[in-house]
């Protein structure tokens, strides 16, 4: 075993940063750049290709078992990747068997892609990062707890965050605040580390419940020893939760395809130009100031289940 050959991916780095012009950030002599992290790589796209590519690395073609929804972006991606390179996968999908079969698209489309699905029910779920708990269900799973690389969910440990970090290098000299939207904070944690001293990040979190803070402060001690970069989390934007949405966000979605042919993608993407567009609104940014967004993904197209098979 030796480790994956990633550049036979061809991602496509440093991502493009493009210059978007749109009326409701320039009327406040504010310039808005799009950072397309979504076209890295078709099937890894955005911050997935950048947390797991150092992971994938590490593993060096052992199995990789990874944690995740239903609807988890995360584990495609991983599936995507055991694909593409030859190693296997296993994904701890929460909740019940039972209320998971028939596959919905997205865990068809793991499963397509060979990913062992192995479901474990909520309460226990919540438990796994509890060492014996973890055990017990790697055993159940049938997973040798020697040979296989863990990736927690979400992708977010160290090695992603490090990953993360080229994100911010990238756009040094560039932007002067850089804003993203958030799920576990990884990203955030790794992208506030690599910028210049002069620049500043915005975390856009699109869950409900506050913890955000505290958790991407705990992964850049776990990183770098300690809290890193000037960074800071707007609240208001998660619109009751992860997958939730209203009638303004989806409005503001539409609209936004409309003006600039740019399909949003609506768990996250759509919550962060949102955000940003209120914020400006607000008169948040001094006129000058150079605002980048990340476009983490795009939308993701659904195959119909089991038609690989
Ligand atoms: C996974 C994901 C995120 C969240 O990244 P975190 O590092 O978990 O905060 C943001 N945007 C998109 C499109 C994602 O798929």
């Amino acid at each position: 075993m030796s480790a994956p050959d990633l550049t036979r991916l061809r991602p496509r780095l440093p991502s493009p940063l493009h210059r978007l012009d749109d009326e409701r950030f320039t009327r406040h002599g504010v310039q808005l750049l799009l950072k397309r992290d979504d076209t890295i790589h078709p099937d890894l796209p955005g911050n997935k290709w950048r947390k797991l590519a150092p992971n994938l690395r590490a593993a060096a073609g052992r199995p990789v078992l990874t944690f995740g929804g239903a609807y988890s972006n995360h584990l495609r991606a991983t599936a995507a990747a055991g694909r593409l390179l030859g190693f296997s996968t296993v994904g701890v999908v929460r909740g019940d068997e039972l209320a998971h079969r028939p596959l919905n698209p997205s865990l068809a489309r793991c499963a397509a892609d060979g990913m062992r699905l192995h479901f474990i029910d909520r309460s226990t779920y919540r438990r796994k990062g509890e060492p014996e708990v973890l055990d017990a269900v790697l055993a159940a799973a049938g997973v040798d707890p020697h040979t296989v690389h863990l990736v927690p969910e979400g992708g977010s440990n160290s090695l992603a965050v490090r990953g993360c970090t080229e994100l911010g290098a990238e756009l040094r000299g560039l932007a002067d605040v850089v804003a993203v939207a958030c799920g576990t904070g990884g990203t955030l944690a790794g992208l506030a580390a690599g910028l210049a001293p002069d620049q500043r990040a915005i975390g856009v979190p699109v869950l409900k419940g506050g913890f955000l803070d505290a958790e991407t402060e705990r992964l850049q001690r776990e990183t770098f020893g300690a809290r890193t970069g000037d960074w800071h989390l707007e609240d208001r934007f998660h619109c009751g939760g992860y997958a939730r949405t209203n009638p303004a966000l989806d409005a503001f979605a539409e609209d936004f395809t409309r003006r600039h042919g740019l399909v949003l993608e609506p768990h996250y993407v759509a919550k962060l130009l949102y955000a940003l567009t209120t914020l400006v609104e607000e008169g948040t940014f001094p006129p000058g100031t150079r605002l980048a967004a990340v476009i983490t993904g795009r939308p993701w197209e659904p195959v119909q289940p089991d038609s690989s098979r």
